[in-house]
Order: structure tokens, then sequence, then C-alpha cells
């Protein structure tokens, strides 16, 4: 038998955009308490040359930032292709339902309102890194004139590219992967988000009206059925 001595493994590099000293410091100590790599950035200008050297595998970005907002940049981040599929976890002191709709609509992958616990934070952390690492098998799916590559993250909709945040993709590989049955919102999240993640269900109903939204020009969107008290289909019929 093997007893390891060595270090734990470093578990993935997480960017810290906060501009107050004190939370950015308490994020960072936690993380890497946790075996996190941790960069530390005070607003967006400096987040920036921080991203572009080597990507990060999760962002913490408060919303409220000096300069560009962090919802601003979360919006500017979906809409490059060198920082669309990093994950995005809003830390903001809204706990406006409304705000946390709108955090998720500009492109944030979760939301957590503080004050938060550092317990509860990592556990999302880990959530999204593993709802990021577990890359579904088949390089390439389709359905109807939906392509996704699980490869190199694209989408495609009769040739034309999509934009999906890391979150739609996935639930949009589910679907495309499990389609014409019905699943509950919870069966959603246990799919998608995986278990034994605090998401309530209501965020699945945020996901699937931005992924619909994100469909509709290209017609699209119908094929995500609401079927009324269950869930959702994802049905051609
Ligand atoms: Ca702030």
């Amino acid at each position: 038998m093997f007893f390891s001595a060595v270090a734990a493994p470093v578990k993935g590099r997480v960017l810290i955009v906060e501009d107050e000293a004190a939370i950015r410091e308490m994020l960072g100590y936690a993380l890497i308490k946790e075996g996190f790599q941790v960069e530390e950035a005070g607003d967006v200008e400096q987040a920036r040359p921080l991203i572009a050297r080597q990507k990060p595998d999760l962002i913490l970005m408060d919303w409220m930032l000096p300069g560009i907002s962090g919802m601003d940049y979360a919006r500017r981040m979906r809409n490059d292709p060198q920082t669309r599929d990093i994950p995005v976890i809003m830390l903001t002191a809204r706990s406006d339902e409304a705000d946390k709709v709108r955090a998720l609509d500009t492109g944030a992958d979760d939301y957590i309102t503080k004050p938060f616990s550092t317990r509860e934070l990592l556990a999302r952390v880990r959530a999204l890194l593993r709802r990021a690492a577990s890359g579904p098998t088949d390089a390439v799916v389709t359905f109807a004139g939906l392509k996704l590559n699980t490869e190199t993250f694209r989408v495609t909709a009769d040739h034309n590219p999509v934009d999906v945040s890391p979150t739609e993709f996935r639930l949009l590989h589910f679907f495309i992967t499990h389609p014409e049955r019905v699943y509950s919102r919870a069966q959603l999240l246990d799919q998608v988000w995986g278990q034994n993640v605090y998401v309530e269900e209501r965020t699945v109903d945020v996901h699937i009206r931005r992924l619909r939204k994100t469909l509709e020009p290209f017609g699209y969107d119908r094929l995500i059925q609401t079927v009324r008290s269950v869930g959702y289909r994802f049905s051609a019929m």
C-alpha cells in the first residue's frame, strides 16, 4: 500500500476580481487553503492582463467594481472568443431576485450574495469547476440544424455561430443528447449542474429563458418546450 506524502494537487486557477481588499484576502485565503491557485485583481483593468497571460479556470467577480462593473465585464467576456468559456461566479451585495436573474442573464454562471460563508462559496466553486471539467464524450452532437462541438465549445445553428455561456452549452448538450423526454427542474439540476449543488430550481428557468433567447434568432427556441407543472422537453415535434 502506498501512502502519499505529496501535497494535494492544485485544483485549478481562480481569479478573484474584487475591489474590497478584505473580501479579496478572505476569499484568497480560503481558496489557497483548499488547494486552489489564486490570482487577485482589484478591478477589470488589473484582471485583463492576468486573463490574457493565462486563462483562469474560474473567475469570482464582484458585481460593483470601480470603472467597468463586474456585470459589464461578464457580458463582454461572453462576446469574446478568448474568454467566453471561462466560468464566472458573480459576487454581490444585492439579494434582489431581479438582480439575480440579471446576473445570470448577462453571462454569469452562478451568483452568490454577500455576506456568504466560505463553505458555501467553495462548494459552488467546486461544483462549477466539476461542471466545466466533466465534459461530454462525443465531440460533435447535432439536432435539427444545431451543432455542438465539445472540443472547441462552438455552437452553430444552420452553420451560423451562436454565442453561449458554459452553462447554456451544457444545458443544450444535455437536451440534444436526451431529446423527447420530459425532465423536471430537479432532474435538470442533477444532470446539468451536478448533484449536491446548492442551486435553486428557479435557476433552471433563468438559464432556459436565456438559452431560448439565444436560439430565437435562428428559430430553434421552439425546440425547448415547457411542459406545464412538470418541466421541460427538447423536441423537434
Ligand atoms: Ca465592490
